[in-house]
């Protein structure tokens, strides 16, 4: 399918939603999955090639859009769309994993999300308050500093919406006078905050190394594989 730019959103410290409009075209997908995305040419040299997968940030019910989140890290594909002038055409595919919700399900959700692993939740989140269907957990973000939190404004908007969710951020580089979470995820801050974790589904998304150190620490908790749901950023 061809779909136009029609928005750069700089969201953090060097972190770009790439936003296109389907130009009424229907795109069905769940939140939580991704895409791939593939450029006619580069304008800028990239031994990987012109093609990407990136998670859907967006959700379905912003109508007419697709967007996709990324930090910009100097790769010829991402320099090649952050220079490309709006209107400009790409080719994306059809919608792949299974990181999605999982119809009927009762369970409290834990959101773990490292870095620019938010993408899947920015989708699952903005869907759930659209729709009016309140999620119960909570969302534990891990961040290097303030200034890399990606859509920080949003989600405390919808955690507002959604009285059921709780937000919070972890950052391990933090400024002086934070008064927040601060490190990695261990055993004691995981359990401060979800205190029964055998009770719940879990969720981990971000680059690899991040997703395979949480999901064991969260195994040592008592949790079952099958409670436990993984989007892992390869590539990253
Ligand atoms: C299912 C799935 C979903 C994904 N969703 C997303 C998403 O929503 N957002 C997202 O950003 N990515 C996502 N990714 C990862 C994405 O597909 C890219 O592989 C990733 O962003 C790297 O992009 P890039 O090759 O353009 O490199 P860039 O990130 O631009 O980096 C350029 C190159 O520089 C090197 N490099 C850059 N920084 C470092 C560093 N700190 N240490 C070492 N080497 C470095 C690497 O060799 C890299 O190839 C997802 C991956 C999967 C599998």
């Amino acid at each position: 399918m061809r779909v136009r730019l029609k928005e750069r959103r700089s969201e953090a410290a060097e972190v770009i939603s790439f936003v296109f409009d389907l130009g009424g075209q229907t795109f069905e997908c769940q939140p939580g999955q991704y895409i791939f995305y593939e450029l006619d040419a580069l304008d800028f040299p990239d031994e990987r090639g012109n093609r990407r997968h990136f998670t859907i940030s967006s959700s379905p019910t912003e109508k007419g859009i697709l967007m996709f989140t990324t930090r910009m890290r100097g790769s010829g594909f991402k320099e090649t769309l952050r220079h490309a002038p709006l209107g400009h055409e790409i080719n994306i595919g059809t919608p792949l994993g299974h990181f999605v919700m999982p119809e009927g399900e009762i369970r409290r959700h834990v959101f773990v999300a490292a870095g620019i692993g938010i993408t899947p939740y920015r989708s699952m989140l903005r869907w759930a308050a659209d729709t009016k269907k309140p999620i119960e957990g909570v969302l534990l973000y891990f961040s290097h500093s303030s200034a890399d939190i990606v859509f920080g404004q949003e989600l405390e908007e919808i955690a507002r919406q959604m009285p059921t969710l709780s937000l919070v951020h972890v950052l391990s580089d933090p400024e002086p006078g934070w008064k927040g979470e601060k490190g990695k995820l261990n055993e004691a801050l995981l359990r401060k905050w979800v205190p029964h974790p055998d009770q719940q589904l879990f969720w981990v998304s971000g680059p690899p190394p991040m997703v395979t150190a949480y999901k064991e620490l969260i195994r040592q908790t008592g949790v079952q594989d099958e409670a436990i749901r993984t989007d892992i950023f390869a590539g990253y």
